[in-house]
Order: C-alpha cells, then structure tokens, then sequence
C-alpha cells in the first residue's frame, strides 16, 4: 500500500511481525555469525544476502536508510557517519583525479572547503558558479572532465533557493547527474527528485535528528540517471505513475521502491561536453568480483558502488546507536517541519518590520529575492534558518548574541530549540571577507534557527536582547 510521508515517518522502514519489538532494535553488534562456513562464502560471492560486518551493512541502519529512502523515492540510501562524508562520497563516488566538476558557490561552509580545498589535493578540481547567473554563464563553467553539478535545495547559511528543475536542466544537457544536498528542506518540503535531481544528500544532523543527538549523513540515489549513456531518464517503465504534488505538496510515495514522478522530460546533451563517460560504474571493478556496476545493479548500481567500493575502503558508517536515535527524530520529521516553519514565519515578518534590523533574508517573505522560487519548490514551507543582519557594528551583533537567555549561541541548526550563530566569528572563520562575499555569506549575517518553543517567547527573547 501507498502511503503518505507523515505515516513514513513513523512505519517506514521498520516492520516487525509476530512478537518483533514495535521499536526498532539497536543492533549493536560488529559481526553476525553463520553455522557453516558454505553460508559465509555464498555471502562474499555475492550469492546470497545477509549480514557479515557492520561497515557494510547493519539491519538497525539499514533500516533507517530504508525510511530515509522512502522518503525521498529513491531506489536506495546509504548512511554515513556524517553530512561531511556524504557530500564527499557522493562526488568522489564518480570523480576521480583528473575530473572537475561544478557546485553553486551559495553552499556550506564545510562543503565549501571539501569541494574548493581538500579534493582539489585529491586532483579533483571544481568551479563555483552563482546560482544567480544566466543560464549562459553557467554553461560555461562544463568541461569535458566534468562529472557533476551540486547545489543545496535552501542553502545554509545564505538562504538561498536554488532552482533545481533548472539545474537539472543544464546538468542534464552536458551529460551529467544533478546532486542535490536536501538538509534543510528535508523530504517533507521538497523532495528534488520530483524536479529532476538524480542524487540527494542530506546532513541528517540537523532537523532529521532535530534533537542535536547525534552527527550522520545519508546519501540516496533516484535510480533516474543512465551512467552507460549519460542521460536522465525520469521515470520507469515498470513502475506506475504517482499522483502529482498538491496543496501542501504532501504526496504519496511507495516505499522502498519507486523513484519519484519527475516534471521534465529529458534533454539531448551537448556534443562533445562531458555525458557518459563514468567509467567507474560502465567498466569492470577488479575490486570487486571484477563485476560492472551498471549491468549487475541496473538503476542501484550508484548507491551499491558507495557501499561495496568507499564504504568498505573508507569506512565512515554511522553507529547502530545513532541511527537509532535518528529515528527516533524521523518519527515526528513532519510535526517538526511545520512548527519550525510557522515559528520562522513568524519570527521573519517581526523583524523585518523592525527598525534595528538592516537587512533579513528568509524565502517565506513576499519581498524576498527567492520567493518565487520558495513558492514553487517549497509550498508548504521552508525551512526555520532565518539570515539577518542587525544595524550597526559587528560587536554591537555580538552583544546582541550574548544577552540572549534561552536563545543560545550554538554552532548548530535546524534543532528544536532556537539557536543563533555568527558565521563570520564562528563557522565560516578560517575564510577571507572575499571568500565569505564568495560564498554568499555577509560578514554582519546572524543565522538564527528558530525552535519548536512558544514563538511568542523566541519573540520577546530576541527583543530584550535587542533592547
Ligand atoms: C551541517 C551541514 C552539512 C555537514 O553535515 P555534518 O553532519 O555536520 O557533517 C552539509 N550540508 C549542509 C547543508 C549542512 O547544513
């Protein structure tokens, strides 16, 4: 049966029978054991599945990764000890030195410096390009080497909405998946694959968890991209299609596999620009059985790729016990969502009518650069992060922060309680005032995370301070 993403939240992925614990078990366990040693060998020929070894695959996590999966419509997610390792493995999954690849520059400051710093060590080069830009300028930025092209859906901490039927488009043209990091939308605001994206990936950190519990990632494939030809193919054959988004955008999705109904149609790409060259997944991995990705796994061959080939080099896999309190945040992912959002709004359309404030950028707000776009990706709400600026010097911000009372000073977002942080001071130090203007990030921006609390009290806290 179809079902909702509020009833996912709370049954998908876990589904106990007879006498199982209504709760999803924490396995935590590094090892699971066979009776003979035929059993065991049938496993590593890739004959038989079951459980060996947590670093490949652990039943509390995967059953996590399963809702998360759901959530999304995508064909399969892989779990990573953090939103940094899921952003690195889903580029350097299909990059390998001598690639480029193309990212919005308006990101987080974490994935910045991935992207623009360590994998350039790596010999994987990439170019910022401004969402902002024509459609022209962005084309510019594809090379034949070019793998991918990454964007955030609201990006942290700038705000910015980025406009994903469009980038898929212009992927899509040069022969390239569209990856696109969810975080802050979560999958009951936007889920990107519906606009076009092939791969999402999350921070589930922040209000996955909602409850600063625990640091994890995940990385889910749409099945949608053809690695052999290099072009996206919206919807399978096999599969019927879902009803089309309405209202509060709220769909219906069935769980495990169907890939979401997409908008475009796929595009021919441009001669010569990239387009299916992916080696990695079209040719034999003599690693691995010295099979080809694409003709053992079909549309999983993505998602199977990180698992088999960087998760069992690299490691980086969450813990049985943090998957298990991110589900205890998946559980209420939806009730969350809407409160932090009506809190936001709120909280947004207050300070923008007050005089202290310079400027604010929240897409919920009519005056706002992003609200068309906001509109349409994200009807139902956005997100709780609200960027502002308070008239002023920079100390007079700092102060500001500091006669907070229950509004606390946190290098942390999207979690139940409200939290604010100054970038330029905390997160974003070790980058120039050039580089912040880069990233999209003003050296006066406050980043304010509103909370779940009473919206009235998160009100008058930042009044007072302000006072
Ligand atoms: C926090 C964040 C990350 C990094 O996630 P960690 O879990 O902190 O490693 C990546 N992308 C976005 C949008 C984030 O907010």
């Amino acid at each position: 049966m179809k079902q909702n993403l509020e009833t996912l939240c709370i049954h998908g992925g876990w589904h106990p029978t007879k006498g199982q614990p209504q709760q999803l078990p924490i396995y935590q366990s590094t090892t699971f054991k066979y009776d003979t040693s035929e059993q065991m060998a049938r496993l590593f020929d890739l004959e038989d599945e079951g459980y060996f070894y947590t670093r490949l695959a652990n039943p509390t996590n995967d059953a996590v990764a399963a809702k998360i999966n759901a959530l999304e419509g995508g064909v399969g997610c892989v779990l990573t000890s953090s939103g940094q390792a899921a952003s690195f493995y889903a580029v350097f999954n299909i990059c390998q030195a001598g690639d480029h690849f193309v990212t919005s520059n308006n990101i987080y400051g974490g994935t910045f410096n991935l992207f623009g710093v360590t994998m350039k060590k790596l010999g994987i080069e990439c170019t910022f390009v401004d969402p902002d830009w024509d459609d022209e300028r962005i084309h510019a930025a594809f090379r034949p080497n070019t793998k991918c092209f990454f964007g955030e859906t609201i990006s942290n901490p700038g705000g910015c909405v980025f406009d994903i039927e469009r980038f898929a488009r212009i992927a899509h043209e040069h022969g390239v998946p569209l990856i696109v990091d969810n975080t802050f939308a979560t999958p009951i605001n936007c889920r990107p694959f519906e606009w076009g994206a092939d791969i999402v990936t999350h921070s589930t950190t922040k209000y996955m968890d909602g409850h600063a519990t625990q640091v994890g990632g995940a990385i889910i494939d749409s099945g949608n991209f053809d690695w052999e030809t290099g072009t996206h193919r919206p919807s399978r054959p096999d599969l019927q299609p879902l009803p089309c988004r309405e209202g509060s955008g709220h769909h219906l999705t069935s769980e495990e596999t169907a890939p979401a109904q997409v908008h475009s149609a796929p595009l021919p790409t441009r001669e010569g620009q990239g387009g299916g060259s992916f080696s990695c997944l079209t040719q034999p991995d003599e690693s691995y059985h010295g099979l080809t990705y694409t003709k053992a796994f079909g549309r999983k061959a993505y998602i199977t790729k990180i698992v088999s080939q960087l998760m069992r080099d690299l490691g980086s896999i969450p813990s049985p016990q943090n998957c298990f309190l991110l589900n205890l945040g998946l559980e209420t992912l939806h009730l969350r969502m809407q409160r932090h959002c009506e809190n936001a709004q709120r909280v947004a359309e207050w300070l923008e009518q007050n005089p202290k404030v310079g400027w604010i950028n929240y897409c919920g707000l009519p005056s706002n650069k992003y609200y068309a776009l906001a509109q349409k990706y994200l009807p139902g709400g956005s997100c709780g992060v609200i960027a502002f600026g308070l008239k002023g010097t920079r100390e007079e911000a700092i102060r500001f922060m500091d006669r907070l009372q229950f509004v606390s000073i946190a290098t942390h977002v999207a979690d139940a309680r409200t939290c604010v942080l100054h970038p330029a001071s905390h997160t974003h130090r070790q980058l120039s005032d050039e580089q912040l203007r880069q990233a999209g990030i003003a050296p006066d921006l406050v980043r304010l995370s509103v909370g779940i609390e009473n919206v009235q009290d998160i009100i008058a806290d930042l009044e007072q301070a302000m006072a």
